[in-house]
């Protein structure tokens, strides 16, 4: 046996007796806990803030791109709502963040008809020249019919990445994690191979017509060329033209700028814990968002969510032992400057648990958890469980072990157990990044259950006696 099995081995046998442990510890929590998580769930039912405050962001302010007007507008409003909420220690962080801009845009069809395409350029992208770029598209399903094509049939042509998202399943959270990759990836693909633009097939399993942007990234190596997004509908009619052997011509516009650093911040509000002030338990979302829509479900929902959840445990006067402290990242989209600072500067901080809320604001139905340390994890696990059997009366009750964030994730090598709120998300990609990620897609309903999950869990884990993740 090789010592690294041996450990292993061992590392079971404790994390057994560390479970049963905390299932004895933890079978204590219900009966204690169980009248004031009812009385958060009943009083947020019958009065709650969120869909207020989501019309406000969303409504009166609109989308929220990183270095934008109506971004700093949206720190400015969630510092005065929380101020006015009586949350303590209200305040906004620097934070240093990178601007894009889109500029005008848009994609037509030359040949082999006149046709406009509906089109969203990628975040990060460059633009094109300012007559724009006109090429011959070559279609491809996948990476690997790109790699079997010849050079010749690349060079000087728009590549089109066709590659349809699968539907939403439950264990990899829709087919998107696949599909994105050519949104990341797929200008450096086609650049590599000579190609003069990329356009990628949006990132959604339904459609509308509608164009999804996003991030993408350039590979240092290789030459930057413009790319977008286009409508499922519009790569599927490019790639049936090509079949017929029609040749499909596109003309490309982007005046997409990198413009350099911009000040930006992450917005912070606590409610001071009673006895381990020094303790936090964090619950958050992302104030930023795409320049398209609203960013109503991405993420205004986890940001007012969180904010409403410490606006109900403040208007029950329930003071937890630990510090519970909302966070409102800045610049999720398109960099994660926010987290990263917001990691850096209070690396120092005692971060117990964190959950981010970034998966639209729709029926929740429990936690993940995702903890650096694999024996921690595993009591957090079972506490959890316990934890959101509070939850049963709006039907959150499940904890399984999953990614939490992209923002929390950056307190994991702090040590903090790092959570997700999962919700059903069934129709979180039919308008994900999208001009149709408005206030109407959200259910007040749903996202009061969201805004109580949040109190719930953060109250009992700031409030019971042992840590999470330890007996
Ligand atoms: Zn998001």
């Amino acid at each position: 046996m090789k010592t690294s099995h041996l450990l292993l081995a061992l590392a079971t046998s404790l994390c057994v007796f560390s479970a049963n442990q905390a299932q004895e510890n933890a079978a204590n929590i219900i009966p204690s806990y169980g009248p004031v998580a009812n009385q958060i769930i009943e009083s947020a039912k019958k009065e709650n803030d969120s869909f207020i405050k989501l019309q406000e962001l969303c409504d009166d302010i609109g989308h929220r791109l990183s270095g934008s007007p109506s971004l700093d507008q949206a720190i400015a409003w969630a510092q005065k709502s929380m101020k006015d909420d009586g949350q303590e220690n209200v305040r906004a962080e620097a934070v240093t963040i990178r601007k894009w801009v889109r500029g005008d845009e848009s994609c037509e069809l030359i040949e082999p008809r006149p046709m406009k395409i509906n089109m969203l350029g990628l975040g990060w992208s460059i633009g094109t020249p300012a007559e724009g770029i006109t090429a011959e598209v070559i279609s491809v399903k996948s990476k690997s019919e790109l790699d079997a094509l010849p050079d010749e049939a690349i060079k000087g042509k728009i590549v089109l990445f066709d590659y349809p998202m699968a539907r939403y399943s439950e264990t990899d959270g829709a087919g998107y994690g696949d599909a994105v990759q050519y949104r990341s990836n797929g200008a450096s693909w086609a650049a590599q191979r000579g190609g003069v633009a990329a356009l990628v097939r949006s990132v959604t399993a339904y459609s509308l017509d509608s164009p999804h942007t996003g991030a993408m990234r350039y590979d240092a190596e290789v030459k930057k060329i413009p790319a977008a997004a286009i409508s499922v509908e519009s790569a599927m009619m490019i790639s049936r033209l090509q079949k017929r052997g029609k040749k499909c011509v596109v003309k490309l516009v982007m005046n997409a700028k990198d413009m350099g650093e911009a000040p930006s911040a992450n917005v912070i509000a606590e409610i001071v814990g009673s006895e381990k002030p020094e303790e936090v338990v964090l619950i958050g979302g992302h104030i930023d968002s795409w320049d398209v829509g609203q960013g109503a479900q991405d993420d205004g929902a986890g940001c007012v969510a969180a904010m409403e959840a410490l606006n109900i445990l403040r208007k029950l006067n329930l003071k937890p032992k630990r510090t519970i402290r909302v966070v409102l990242w800045t610049n999720e989209e398109n960099g994660l400057a926010g987290a990263r600072s917001y990691a850096a500067r209070h690396q120092n901080d005692d971060h117990v648990a964190g959950i981010e809320s970034d998966s639209g604001g729709f029926k929740p139905q429990g936690l993940t958890i995702d903890a650096q340390d694999e024996e921690k994890s595993q009591i957090a696990l079972d506490q959890l469980t316990e934890i959101l059997a509070l939850l049963k009366p709006i039907g959150a009750t499940r904890a399984k072990p999953g990614y939490s964030g992209a923002d929390v994730g950056q307190l994991k090598p702090l040590g903090a157990m790092c959570m997700g709120l999962t919700v059903d998300g069934r129709l979180y990609f039919n308008t994900h990044h999208t001009n149709a990620d408005t206030v109407d897609k959200v259910n007040p309903k749903e996202l009061t259950e969201c805004a109580i999950t949040l109190a719930v869990a953060a109250y009992v884990i700031a409030d019971m006696p042992s840590r999470l993740g330890e007996n």
